[in-house]
């Protein structure tokens, strides 16, 4: 059966008590889900333990947004993958594009975070994707493949089965303008041989995310995908009903 991961991404939003407000809501009109759909939410730093606490018995899952390589030291204003496991996250999202633009992540640097956190037992979402610039000048796929072969550098193909990634297009995020389906069944097929081609037949057990501009109103098309495995959701996850609609198309297609 096809598995799906749903991730909403809450970036810099919520404080503690909007933070637990919003689990709160989700979790409420959250149906029973079957074991192919896994949900995810990944508040700010924060936030993740008393958003671990109102998630109570629900099959809501905790990631975060960032993490550093090194498990501790002289690194003022980190958070350790060890920090983060203590407080029940499952997932961390790496290199992401506001983190490659605003606090200049390089693949090298996402390289050694997606090491660690595979060596703590973590699930790295490591996210790729390209933008408009590099769209327009025809570079898309040489960008996207580099961000694969550098960042998954020395990964071993036993432990793919644990990554996700996340093809976000830069110029989709928080736009409104969500990619074509027919340029997010291109991208994610190509990511998929790509993948392949580094990990072997182990790579088909990778899930793939869509990000950028998802709604309720195009979750279910691009969902239908045959190399779509679900979303890493931004403006959309911080909505309790409009989450739960994209959630909704996952189990849709479970079901048919
Ligand atoms: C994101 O931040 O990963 C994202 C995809 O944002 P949005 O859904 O708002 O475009």
């Amino acid at each position: 059966m096809k598995k799906y991961l749903i991730a909403g991404n809450w970036k810099m939003n919520t404080v503690v008590s909007s933070a637990e407000e919003l689990v709160n809501s989700i979790k409420l009109v959250l149906k029973p889900l079957p074991e192919s759909i896994k949900v995810l939410v990944c508040p700010p730093f924060t936030n993740l333990a008393s958003v671990k606490q109102n998630m109570g018995e629900s099959s809501l899952l905790l990631g975060a947004q960032n993490c550093h390589w090194e498990s501790k030291g002289a690194y003022t204003g980190e958070i350790s993958i060890d920090m983060l496991k203590v407080l029940g996250v499952k997932y961390i999202i790496i290199g992401h594009s506001e983190r490659r633009t605003y606090f200049f992540e390089t693949n090298e640097i996402l390289n050694k975070k997606i090491h660690s956190i595979f060596d703590n037992f973590v699930k790295p979402i490591y996210c790729i994707g390209e933008t408009l610039k590099e769209r327009e000048s025809g570079k898309t796929f040489d960008i996207l493949y580099e961000q694969l072969e550098i960042g998954l550098k020395n990964v071993k193909s036993s432990v793919v089965e644990n990554l996700v990634i996340a093809y976000e297009p830069v110029w989709a995020i928080g736009t409104g303008i969500a990619a074509t389906v027919e340029q997010v069944e291109e991208a994610h097929d190509k990511i998929r041989n790509k993948l392949i081609d580094m990990f072997g037949e182990n790579a088909n057990d990778i899930l793939l995310l869509y990000g950028g501009s998802v709604t309720p109103q195009n979750s279910l098309e691009i969902f239908g995908l045959k190399n779509v495995n679900g979303a890493l959701v931004g403006g959309a996850s911080l909505k309790a009903e409009s989450f739960i609609d994209i959630i909704n198309s996952s189990l849709q297609l479970t079901q048919h």
